[in-house]
């Protein structure tokens, strides 16, 4: 059975200005890294479709959703907040990476695949239901996550959130959700700043600035993984930032490629233990052109039974 790569032409065309590090180029440096890798063997590249104004309502508030649309610019740019800014491209692009998530619920729970990666931009964990943050417009996952317990009618739904920065709109869209567990490393303090729930249904992980290998993979070992597993998750996302490796210029963790592949089998193996395998990853950060291709490579060699 082949992997599934879900990108869109469309997302190189979110152009949020020359010096944004949320560029297109880094879209390119990951499929390219793919491509290097061999992953296209085993990999079916799938264009992902439009995600739909129902779909997005499940998670975001309809005035916001209205927002976006008509503050959308015909031509310059738009400034959602202080780091999320829309060109012309943005609302599609926006579009298809809340759109690849959907279809990828839909493709694992129709049995077409087991493991899905959504190459898509812009991010989404910092999305909220009523706002956009931190170069984040729509909800990816959580338009996903909410689609596989609405539309499928599963009723375990774990995230693993390994970006540098806290995934505080997924957490927060998810508060009163007793369906979904959420684990969540990142750098702290860090952005987003301010203080985050202590609740069951969410594992945080605080990095220290510095940290690397030792510190994550002890944080997951004993903390989230051992949840995870023992909430028996029917399927499995991830919010799939490489933001925190060593050579990102935005953060100050010092992760190796090996570590996202090391994390990935373990997510993979709770995903087999008790959701059939099923397992969905999404782009959110990373902005060293130099190395996020080789560490998406790296976490796609251990979310793929194809290619273990
Ligand atoms: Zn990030």
């Amino acid at each position: 059975m082949d992997c599934v790569l879900l990108t869109h032409a469309d997302c190189l065309g979110h152009q949020p200005g020359e010096r944004h590090p949320e560029a297109p180029a880094r879209l390119t440096a990951v499929l390219d890294g793919i491509a290097a890798a061999g992953l296209l063997r085993t990999w079916q590249r799938i264009d992902a479709p439009r995600v739909t104004r129902e779909q997005l309502e499940r998670v975001h508030h309809p005035a916001y959703l209205d927002e976006v649309e008509n503050v959308a610019p015909a031509s310059g740019l738009h400034r959602l907040d202080a780091d999320t800014v829309m060109s012309p491209g943005s609302l599609a692009a926006a579009s298809r990476a809340a759109g690849a998530v959907v279809h990828a619920v839909d493709l694992v729970m129709g049995g077409r695949t087991r493991s899905v990666f959504c190459a898509t931009r812009p991010p989404g964990h910092h999305a909220r239901a009523g706002d956009a943050m931190g170069f984040c417009i729509y909800g990816n996952v959580a338009v996903g996550m909410a689609h596989a317990l609405a539309a499928h009618g599963i009723e375990r739904v774990a995230v693993a959130d390994f970006d540098v920065h806290r995934g505080n709109g997924t957490e927060s869209m998810f508060r009163r959700e007793p369906r979904v567990l959420m684990a969540d490393s990142f750098q702290h303090p860090y952005y987003p700043q301010g203080n985050f729930p202590e609740r069951a249904g969410y594992l945080p992980m605080r990095l220290a600035a510095g940290d690397g290998s030792d510190a994550f993979r002890r944080h997951w070992t004993q903390n989230a993984l051992p949840a995870l597993r023992a909430f028996k998750p029917q399927i499995v996302f991830i919010s799939a930032g490489f933001d925190a490796h060593r050579d990102d210029p935005l953060a100050n963790i010092q992760l190796e490629a090996a570590d996202y592949r090391w994390l990935t089998h373990a997510l993979r193996d709770i995903a087999e233990a008790s959701g059939k395998g099923r397992i969905i990853s999404t782009l959110e950060g990373g902005y060293g052109l130099g190395n996020i291709g080789a560490a998406v490579a790296a976490h796609l060699m251990a979310l793929g039974d194809c290619s273990r």
